[in-house]
C-alpha cells in the first residue's frame, strides 16, 4: 500500500499534494492519504473524491500550525499503527523540513525530489536528478518498509489523479502529541512572505532573463504577463540583481514551476534554470539566438528580438 501525506495550509491543500497522488496511483496497488492539521475534514472530503483506498485524517489541535517536532511526532505515530510499503510526500518546503526527521526517526530509506517511478521486476526504482539536474540516478530502497519520498513539483500531473466512482471513506486517527515536546513556536508569517508569491500554484507564467538587457524593460515582461493574467518570474541573474525579488527565481536555487504555459524570455536555457521549470505543460521560448539551449525544452520556440516580439504579443493579446 502506497501512502500519500497530503499537505494543506489554513485548509487549502496545494497542487503538489495532487501531484504526488498522482504518482501514487501510478505506481499501481492500493493508495491510501492521510491529512494532518487542525479541523481538516473538509480538507479531507475533497481528497475523498480521488480514486483511493480510504483517506486517513489526523485532527489536534497542536497540528494546527505546522511545526517539524508536532508534525514528525504525527507521521511517526500513523506509521505505527498503518504500514505502508512506500510513504509519498510532496517535495514542498515544508516535507522536506520534516519528511527526513520523520524517516530518520523510524530508521528508513528517505529518497527525495524524486521526478519518475519505474520497476524493474518485484523492484521499484525511483528517478530523482543528481549534480544540479544534470543526470538522472535510479534509487531503489534496500531498506525495511516503508520508504520515505518525496516527489518533486510537476513531475507529475495533479489533473491526471483518478477521480472514484464514489467518495472513499474517511477515518479519524487519534495521535498522541507531547506538546511540551514541540520546540518550535510558528508566529505569524512576517508581512514580506505573506505577500511572497508562491509560483509552484501559478497556471501561467512569463519568465525573464538577461536577455531583457535592464531592469527597466522588465515592464515590457509586466505587460505581457498582465495581459495573459500571469505570474512574472525570472532567471537567477535577475534577481541577484535585485531587478525582481528572489522569491520569483526559478531554479535549482529558486523555486519548481509546472504551469500550464511557461514563456521564457530572453533565457538561455541553463541546466540549472530548465530543472525548475521543464515540468511545465508547454513552453514557449523567445530568444534571437537559435541555438540557445531552452529551444530542446520548449514546445513553440520563436527566434526573435524579444523587445519586437514581446509587445506585439502583448498587443494582439490586449486586442
Ligand atoms: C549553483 C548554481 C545554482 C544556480 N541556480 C540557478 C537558478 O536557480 N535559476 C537560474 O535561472 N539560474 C541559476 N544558476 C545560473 C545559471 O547557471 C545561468 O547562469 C542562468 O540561468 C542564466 O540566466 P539567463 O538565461 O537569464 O542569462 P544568459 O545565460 O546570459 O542568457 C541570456 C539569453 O538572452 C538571449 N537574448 C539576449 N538578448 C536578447 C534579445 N534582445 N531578444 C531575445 N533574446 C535575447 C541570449 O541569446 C541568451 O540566450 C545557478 C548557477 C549555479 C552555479
Amino acid at each position: 500500500m502506497i501512502l500519500v501525506v497530503a499537505e494543506q495550509r489554513g485548509g487549502t491543500l496545494n497542487r503538489a499534494s495532487w501531484e504526488a497522488l498522482a504518482c501514487a496511483q501510478q505506481m499501481g496497488g492500493e493508495v491510501s492519504v492521510l491529512v494532518v492539521g487542525a479541523g481538516v475534514d473538509a480538507v479531507a472530503r475533497e481528497l475523498s473524491a480521488a480514486d483511493v483506498r480510504d483517506v486517513v485524517v489526523v485532527n489536534h489541535t497542536a497540528l494546527a500550525d505546522y511545526t517539524a517536532d508536532g508534525y514528525t511526532a504525527a507521521v511517526t505515530d500513523v506509521l505505527s499503527r498503518i504500514t505502508p510499503d512506500v510513504v509519498l510526500f510532496p517535495h514542498t518546503y515544508q516535507a522536506r523540513d520534516f519528511a527526513p526527521k520523520v524517516a530518520a526517526r523510524l530508521n528508513r530509506v528517505a529518497i527525495t525530489d524524486v521526478v519518475a517511478v519505474k520497476r524493474d521486476g518485484d523492484r521499484v526504482v525511483f528517478v530523482r536528478p543528481v549534480f544540479q539536474g544534470k543526470l538522472l540516478a535510479d534509487v531503489v530502497s534496500e531498506g525495511d518498509a516503508p520508504c520515505i519520498v518525496t516527489v518533486q513539483a510537476g513531475a507529475f500531473q495533479a489533473a491526471a489523479v483518478r477521480r472514484g466512482a464514489s467518495a472513499a471513506p474517511i477515518r479519524q486517527l487519534d495521535v498522541q502529541i507531547d506538546e511540551a515536546a514541540i520546540r518550535q513556536k510558528p508566529e505569524p508569517p512576517f508581512q514580506e512572505s505573506r505577500q511572497a508569491v508562491d509560483l509552484t500554484q501559478a497556471e501561467r507564467i512569463v519568465s525573464v532573463g538577461r536577455g531583457i538587457k535592464e531592469q527597466a524593460n522588465i515592464a515590457i515582461a509586466q505587460q505581457l504577463a498582465d495581459a495573459m493574467h500571469a505570474e512574472l518570474a525570472a532567471s537567477r541573474p535577475i534577481c541577484d540583481a535585485g531587478w525582481l525579488p528572489m522569491d520569483r527565481q526559478v531554479g535549482s536555487s529558486g523555486q519548481t514551476v509546472a504551469p500550464k504555459l511557461y514563456v521564457a524570455l530572453g533565457i538561455s536555457g541553463a541546466i540549472q534554470h530548465l530543472v525548475g521549470m521543464k515540468g511545465s505543460q508547454t513552453i514557449v521560448a523567445i530568444n534571437n539566438d537559435r541555438d540557445a539551449p531552452i529551444f530542446e525544452v520548449a514546445d513553440y520556440g520563436i527566434v526573435e528580438d524579444l523587445f519586437e516580439m514581446v509587445p506585439a504579443l502583448t498587443a494582439a493579446l490586449k486586442s
